[in-house]
C-alpha cells in the first residue's frame, strides 16, 4: 500500500529521511497540510506565507521530475491526513520531528489515528538528546554547544531519491493559488522577490556561494554593509536544506569556520529551549519581568508604530526596520540593535517586537525568535543583563554601518560617513524624523524601570 509523507518545515528532497524511508516501503504520497487551526495565534505570518507559496511550488516541480507530485490540503493535520489515507488506502505516515508546541500536539493527534513514524533530520542532533552530567537538558548555550560539539559531525546527508513510485490513484489536491498565500493589493513582496529564491535549488545556490566566502565570515559577520553571512536562515527554517548538509559543506571548506558552526549550534539550542519551555515565545522566563513597568497606551502605540515603520530618528534602527519590511530579513547585528532599542529605549514589552518579527520575517521561527528576543530583553534562561543597554549610535559607528544606512534610508544618502550615524541638526533632515527619544534620558528611564521591578 502507499505510504504518506507529511511535510511541514522540511520542504526538500535531499537529506530528507521521511521521504527516503517512505520510498523504501512503497509508493509515496507527499502531502502538505496548511494547518492554521492547530497553531491558533501562532499561524504563520504574512512573510512566511509568501515564502511558503514559492517553496511549495518549487517542491511540486521537483517531485514531478521524479514521477511524483505534491498533494495540498487545508485543515487540521490529523483530520486531513486521515482523509487522504482513506482515499489512497494508506495506513502509515512518515514525517520529521518538529518541536513547536503546536506541532508536537498535532503529532500526538496524528499518532492516534494513523501509524506515524517520526524521523530526525532538521537539527544537528535530536533536540532533547543533548544532556548534562545529571541527565538533564541544558539551559545555557555555551555548555550546550560544548556538549553538542562532541557529538559532531552530524551524520552524512542522504542523497535525494532518484525516483519516487506513484500510487495507483492520486488523491485530489487544492490549488495553491486558491490558498491566497501571496499578497494581492497592495503587493508588498517586490523586495522579497528581488532578494530571495525560495526552494531547494535556491538554498543549494546560497550554500555554494557562501562556502566560497566562508573564510571571511569571522571578520565580516558583524558588518551590515557587506554580505558577510550565509543568508541561509529562511531556507533552514523551511527545511529546504538540512543543517547537516550546511555543516559538512562549510566544515569541508576549511578556514576559521568554527563561529559559523556555533551559529548553527544556536539554532539547535533554541529548539532545546522550546522543548523545555513550550511557552517561551509568549512569556518571560524570569519572574522580575512580570513587574517591569512596560509602557502602554497611546504614546507607546505610536512609538511602536514608528519603530515598525523605521521612523525612530536613529538611522541604524530605521535602516534595519526598513530592510525587514522590504526583504523579510535583517542582518543579525542590526536585529540585536533594533530589539534592544524597542525594549530599552522605548520600554516596550519584547513580545510586541517578537510578534512584529513573527509577521514580517521570512525566517520567522518560534524557537529562534523567542530565544533571541528573550536574550536581548534579559528575560531569558540564557540572556544578557537588562541593564546592558546598547547605544545605537556607538554600535552604528563601531560596525561601520554607513553604507547600509545609505541603502535603506535614502533621505540620508548625501550625509558623510562621519555624520550619517547621527544626522543631528534638524535643518538638514529633509523629511527624516527627529529622534523619538534622547539616548541618555531613555537609558535612565529604562534603568529606573528595572530598579522598580527588582523592588517587588
Ligand atoms: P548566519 O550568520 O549565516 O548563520 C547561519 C545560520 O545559523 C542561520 O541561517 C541560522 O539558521 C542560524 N543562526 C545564526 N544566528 C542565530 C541565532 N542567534 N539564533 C538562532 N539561530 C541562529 N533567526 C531565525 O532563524 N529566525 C528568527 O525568527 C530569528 N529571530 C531573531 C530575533 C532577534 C531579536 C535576533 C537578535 C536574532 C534572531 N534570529 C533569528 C537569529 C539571527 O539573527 C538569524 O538567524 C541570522 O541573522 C540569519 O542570517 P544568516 O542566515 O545569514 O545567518
Amino acid at each position: 500500500p502507499p505510504v504518506i509523507v507529511w511535510l511541514r518545515r522540511d520542504l526538500r528532497l535531499s537529506d530528507q529521511p521521511a521521504i527516503v524511508e517512505a520510498a523504501s516501503q512503497g509508493p509515496v504520497v507527499p502531502v502538505y497540510v496548511l494547518d492554521d487551526e492547530t497553531p491558533k495565534h501562532r499561524r504563520m505570518g504574512a512573510a512566511s506565507r509568501w515564502w511558503l507559496h514559492n517553496s511549495l511550488e518549487k517542491l511540486d516541480a521537483a517531485l514531478r521530475a521524479k514521477g511524483s507530485r505534491l498533494i495540498l490540503r487545508k485543515g487540521r493535520s490529523e483530520e486531513v491526513l486521515k482523509a487522504v489515507a482513506e482515499e489512497v488506502g494508506a495506513s502509515s505516515v512518515h514525517a520529521l520531528h518538529h518541536y513547536e508546541p503546536w506541532w508536537r500536539n498535532a503529532e500526538k493527534a496524528v499518532a492516534q489515528v494513523l501509524d506515524l513514524h517520526l524521523h530526525h533530520g532538521n537539527y544537528l542532533a535530536p533536540p532533547g538528546s543533548v544532556l548534562n552530567g545529571s541527565g538533564r537538558p541544558y539551559k545555557i548555550y555555551t555548555p550546550f554547544w560544548r556538549a553538542l560539539h562532541e557529538r559532531l559531525p552530524p551524520i552524512e546527508p542522504l542523497p535525494a531519491p532518484r525516483k519516487l513510485d506513484a500510487p495507483g490513484n492520486w488523491p485530489g489536491s487544492d490549488s495553491l493559488k486558491e490558498w491566497r498565500l501571496l499578497p494581492s493589493a497592495p503587493d508588498w513582496a517586490g523586495g522579497m522577490r528581488d532578494t530571495w529564491e525560495p526552494g531547494e535549488a535556491g538554498a543549494q545556490a546560497r550554500l555554494q556561494a557562501f562556502v566560497e566566502e566562508a573564510s571571511a565570515y569571522e571578520s565580516q559577520r558583524n558588518l551590515p554593509s557587506v554580505e558577510g553571512t550565509s543568508m541561509l536562515s529562511p531556507h533552514l527554517h523551511f527545511g529546504e536544506i538540512s543543517p547537516s548538509q550546511a555543516w559538512h559543506a562549510v566544515a569541508d571548506a576549511g578556514g576559521s569556520v568554527e563561529t559559523f558552526l556555533g551559529e548553527l549550534g544556536w539554532r539547535d539550542y533554541a529548539q532545546n529551549v522550546i522543548l523545555q519551555f513550550p511557552e517561551y515565545g509568549n512569556r518571560s522566563a524570569k519572574e522580575d519581568f512580570g513587574h517591569l513597568p512596560w509602557r502602554s497606551g497611546k504614546g507607546a502605540d505610536s512609538d511602536l508604530a514608528a519603530w515598525q515603520q523605521g521612523r525612530t530618528g536613529y538611522p541604524i534602527v530605521d535602516a534595519g526596520m526598513r530592510q525587514l519590511w522590504h526583504t523579510g530579513w535583517i542582518h543579525n547585528r542590526v536585529r540585536m540593535i533594533v530589539a534592544s532599542f524597542l525594549i530599552k529605549h522605548l520600554l516596550i514589552d519584547w513580545r510586541a517586537g517578537e510578534q512584529w518579527f513573527w509577521d514580517t520575517l521570512v525566517d520567522a521561527d518560534y524557537g529562534s525568535n523567542a530565544v533571541n528576543w528573550q536574550w536581548s530583553a534579559g528575560s531569558g534562561v540564557d540572556a544578557q543583563m537588562f541593564v546592558r543597554i546598547m547605544a545605537p549610535l556607538t554600535q552604528s559607528e563601531k560596525f561601520d554601518a554607513a553604507g547600509y544606512i545609505r541603502d535603506w534610508v535614502p533621505e540620508l544618502a548625501d550625509f558623510s560617513d562621519a555624520e550619517i550615524h547621527d544626522p543631528g541638526s534638524a535643518s538638514r533632515l529633509r523629511g527624516y524624523p527627529a529622534k523619538l527619544v534622547e539616548h541618555r534620558a531613555a537609558r535612565e528611564r529604562a534603568l529606573a524601570a528595572w530598579a522598580h521591578s527588582k523592588g517587588h
